[in-house]
């Protein structure tokens, strides 16, 4: 970008140090400055209106300008803006929000508060420590993870999270957190093997992997009941039940990461019902409050709940927590928000509108780029390939996926481009068919235009 003076844009290059950005190219290409938005639609500085076709980052569920939201945040602000939950201290906005969220929960029993999916997923590997201390077993500290897997970018997190972009240079994964095979068919599955047969091998990974490190050194299990980050990756059906036997035997935690597929993104109220997992611990954040606040919690089962509660009272305390842990106006938001879940049926509503997607992707699976069409619910991806058959990637090099991607905004729609040329769809919940349709035919469009550029490029 050139003479931009004192614009946004140039004071942006300046001094923003924009997170997941290349951000040596960012000096050239400069920011997309969002301005307002509305229901679904984002507006930028220059006035063009786009469809957020990933509500934000997976989270803005109830779309733009809920006053209902904006109404639950002022009230807190007016009467009790801070207050923390350290100490035994409590308010009424956590106290109430916990409760609805155990309510809600497959099978979980307390709830512990925190501002990010990160920190909420931080807080279950220094938990699983914990618990594992507590209960005298001082070698049981590993935490498997899977490749492709994503949990976030703090420490521990970022270990967990199983994409190179999260290690490289950073110096991680750090000592006991390994990842095991990702549960992908369409990318890692055997010639001639079967869904089924892939998920069992899946899980005889596992157990190979419990096996060769000691299951006296395996703490936890984490996993997204459908892999967000790393590629929108929907398990085979049996997947979880296989992997739960394996854990079970082991005596391994299984920790459920849904801070993507939670509060209805799958169709469900969480993916754990999607899959009939049974989690020790979980974690939810993004549209726990639809993203208007940040706010994230852990949640654990009564059996963690209990030795954790136990080890701090020998101990003096459960030394942990976040200054924010909790925030009222956080809690009050989330809480709300999950009133509006309930009360205008959200589940009801995705699963009407979810074909629009669903359907309308898959109607393009014949086309030359596309390799998989992959999602349910209101989450999906389309991945593309150089080669049908052969279901060869495009070189990274060609940056296929962010040029379709960047296709699509001057469509006005607007989509995020993963590792792998995925594309991935997550639009707020609220989205109506007819502007699921103006999103998937924006993505169409961008689709000619983008093998139309390849062949232009002689890349075809
Ligand atoms: N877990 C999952 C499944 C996520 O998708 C994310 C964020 N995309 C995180 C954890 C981390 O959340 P945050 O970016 O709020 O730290």
């Amino acid at each position: 970008m050139t003479d931009m003076g004192n614009s946004p844009a140039s004071r942006d290059i300046a001094y923003v140090m924009h997170p997941y950005s290349n951000l040596e190219k960012h000096k050239e290409t400069g920011p997309l400055i969002l301005d307002h938005a509305e229901g679904v639609w984002v507006v930028d500085d220059n006035g063009k209106r786009y469809i957020e076709g990933m509500a934000g980052l997976w989270c803005a569920s109830l779309g733009y300008g809920e006053q209902r939201l904006i109404d639950a945040a002022t009230k807190q602000l007016k009467q009790l803006p801070y207050a923390h939950l350290f100490a035994s201290r409590s308010h009424n906005p956590a106290i109430d929000l916990a409760e609805k969220l155990v309510a809600m929960s497959p099978g979980m029993a307390q709830v512990f508060f925190a501002n990010s999916g990160s920190e909420a997923t931080d807080t279950v590997v220094k938990t699983a420590w914990f618990y594992n201390n507590a209960l005298g077993r001082p070698n049981k500290k590993k935490i498997i993870a899977r490749t492709k897997g994503y949990h976030g970018v703090t420490v521990a997190a970022a270990s967990m999270t199983g994409l190179p972009y999260n290690h490289i240079d950073f110096d991680l994964p750090i000592a006991n957190i390994m990842h095991t095979s990702c549960p992908h068919h369409y990318r890692f599955g055997q010639p001639g093997e079967g869904e089924e047969e892939f998920a069992s091998r899946m899980a005889d990974d596992l157990e190979k992997m419990i096996l060769e490190e000691g299951p006296d050194t395996v703490a936890a299990f984490i996993a997204e009941p459908v892999m967000g980050a790393g590629g929108v990756i929907v398990p085979p059906r049996t997947y979880f039940e296989k992997i739960q036997a394996v854990l079970n035997k082991y005596d391994v935690l299984l920790v459920a990461d849904e801070v993507i597929c939670g509060f209805g993104r799958t169709g469900k109220m969480f993916g754990c019902e999607q899959f009939g997992i049974k989690p020790d611990i979980m974690t939810v954040a993004k549209a726990l409050s639809s993203a208007y606040l940040p706010i994230s919690a852990m949640m654990v089962n009564q059996k963690v709940a209990d030795v954790v509660a136990k080890n701090s009272g020998k101990i003096g305390t459960f030394g942990h927590g976040y200054t924010y842990s909790g925030h009222p106006v956080s809690a009050a938001v989330a809480l709300e928000t999950l009133k509006i879940y309930e009360e205008r049926d959200i589940l009801g509503h995705v699963n009407a509108v979810a074909p629009h997607l669903q359907d309308g992707l898959r109607k393009l699976t014949d086309h030359p780029l596309v390799g998989e069409v992959r999602g349910l619910g209101l989450i999906a991806a389309v991945e593309l390939v150089a080669n049908k058959e052969t279901r060869e990637n495009f070189d990274p090099k060609l940056a296929v996926a962010p040029t379709l991607v960047n296709k699509a905004l001057e469509h006005g729609v607007i989509l995020r481009a993963m590792m792998g040329d995925a594309i991935a769809f997550s639009p707020p919940l609220v989205i109506t068919g007819d502007e699921l349709d103006m999103m998937v035919d924006g993505f169409a469009k961008a689709l000619d235009e983008t093998l139309a550029w390849l062949k232009s490029e002689g890349c075809w």
